[in-house]
């Protein structure tokens, strides 16, 4: 697939559906920055196709100037990844700058690259945990996926050097025909291992990607149902899925305490930036909205119409009259790729709604269906200290436990009853200040949010 095709004006006239008012008030609170095109596998499934660095990456001085443009628009959460982001020679810099202008900063990787002594580094500049790619229990069946013998060797080597110098670190792992029954033996090495959580990635037919065969929506719903089923077994790990939307429904129809999905958050939330400096949605959406070298990013996110339209545009089809639209709304890069549709319904979604889009909360559990709680003051303020990459989670996930108590109210006692039972499921706490992110100021001081060090307790 292109990925620097690119969308031109929309119409916005009659006939387009409107989302929620909350849904159109965005901050791009979450960036995924693809650092470099760079890599050092071959992944058979990658959106980049990455290998050999792109001849205009970004300079050192323009990505300085990005993450000065991300701080301004109100980013919080900045995803470095690539290609292989260890491959990018000023990363440890680059790091560095993030953490030290308030952003917390985490790595996607495929470890292999991973060392003590380039942890220790990334530890010193304020990186706050690494997420690894890795595929299958089985080397053998990794390595032939990822492309070059020696890889799966080389994830765990990682994971277990993150694990020895307490950088937190999350096992991922892409869902595919031939390993899509190996997600409960995945989630049992991750616990093994000592990671601080996993998280199933569901493809998206791009990049070399577009090549593969994907699961059947079938198969879709078994893995989801695994994963439902695997958090209560392993308490100490957030287990979670993404780019899945619909893991909401399968957890709510299941009453399960896997911690709320908020949907997909491409546009609202979310970002991905390229290894050039062009904004898309996210990552499997092949639609560029801007570049940074053209135009400041809070310029492309505020007016980009591509962004606007996936903020106000609601889903059609059964996306449209769906009961749980508001916490899934199906993928629009899936929607996409497979019908061409941005605002299309998700086709790999097995779910049949209603036939006229139903009272709110019908077809939900009891909890999901009991009043909303109203968020008392002082747990709204921490609610906005947990990571905002989590923080729609945890707000749904403890809305649900105190309607399940029947708690008309959330207050600071409600709060920290339900921390305590997520508390070790939070996967990158903010690491504390060092030489290299010590002055910068709140709330991106280095400290870790009081509220999540008090719910990491044993
Ligand atoms: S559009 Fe799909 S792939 Fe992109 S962020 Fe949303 S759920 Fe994930
Ligand atoms: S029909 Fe659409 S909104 Fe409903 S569960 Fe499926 S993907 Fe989600």
């Amino acid at each position: 697939m292109d990925t620097t095709q690119t969308m031109g004006a929309l119409d916005d006239g009659a006939g387009v559906r409107l989302a929620p008012e909350a849904v159109r008030q965005s901050r791009p609170e979450i960036v995924s920055w693809n650092v470099t095109q760079r890599c050092n596998l071959r992944c058979s499934h990658c959106y980049l196709d990455a290998g050999q660095r792109a001849p205009a990456e970004l300079s050192t001085q323009e990505s300085f100037r990005l993450i000065d443009q991300l701080v301004l628009a109100g980013t919080q959460m900045l995803i470095l990844s690539g290609g292989e982001p260890l491959l990018r020679h000023d990363l440890v810099p680059l790091a560095a700058y993030a953490a030290s202008r308030g952003l917390l900063v985490v790595l996607g990787t495929n470890g292999t690259a991973l060392t003590p002594s380039n942890i220790g580094q990334l530890r010193a500049a304020g990186v706050a945990g690494a997420g690894i790619s890795l595929d299958s229990t089985c080397a053998a069946q990794h390595d032939r996926f990822r492309g070059v013998p020696g890889a799966w060797e080389g994830a765990i080597r990682g994971l277990r050097a993150c694990v020895a110098q307490e950088l937190p670190v999350l096992l991922q792992m892409t869902v595919l025909p031939w390993n899509y029954q190996e997600v409960a033996g995945m989630v049992a090495l991750a616990s093994r291992e000592g990671a601080t959580g996993f998280t199933l990635y569901f493809l998206v037919c791009t990049g070399r990607g577009e090549q593969l065969s994907d699961i059947t929506p079938q198969q879709y719903e078994e893995a989801l149902a695994v994963l439902v089923e695997a958090q209560p077994r392993y308490p100490q790990m957030m287990v979670r899925a993404r780019c899945t939307p619909q893991i909401s429904r399968v957890a709510a129809v299941r009453g399960s305490s896997l911690v709320g999905n908020a949907g997909c958050l491409a546009a609202r939330q979310y970002c991905r930036i390229t290894p050039e400096g062009d904004v898309t949605p996210c990552p499997y959406l092949p639609l560029v909205a801007g570049s940074v070298r053209e135009q400041p990013f809070e310029s492309i996110w505020q007016r980009a119409p591509l962004l606007q339209r996936l903020r106000q545009e609601a889903p059609a089809g059964r996306c449209g009259r769906c009961d749980f639209q508001e916490s899934c709304g199906g993928c629009r890069a899936r929607a996409f790729a497979l019908a061409g549709d941005l605002a299309g319904e998700d086709p790999w979604c097995t779910y049949q709604p209603p036939g006229q889009r139903p009272e709110q909360g019908a077809g939900q559990t009891p909890a999901a269906r009991a009043p909303r709680p109203v968020w008392a003051a002082e747990a709204d303020q921490r609610l906005q200290r947990i990571p905002p990459f989590i923080r729609a989670r945890v707000k749904v996930a403890v809305e649900q436990q105190a309607a399940a108590k029947g708690e008309a109210e959330i207050t600071g006692a409600v709060m920290t009853a339900a921390l305590e039972s997520l508390g070790r499921r939070i996967p990158f706490p903010r690491p504390r200040a060092t030489s290299a992110t010590a002055g910068a100021g709140s709330p991106g001081s280095g400290e870790p949010a009081p509220e999540l060090t008090a719910a990491r307790q044993p």
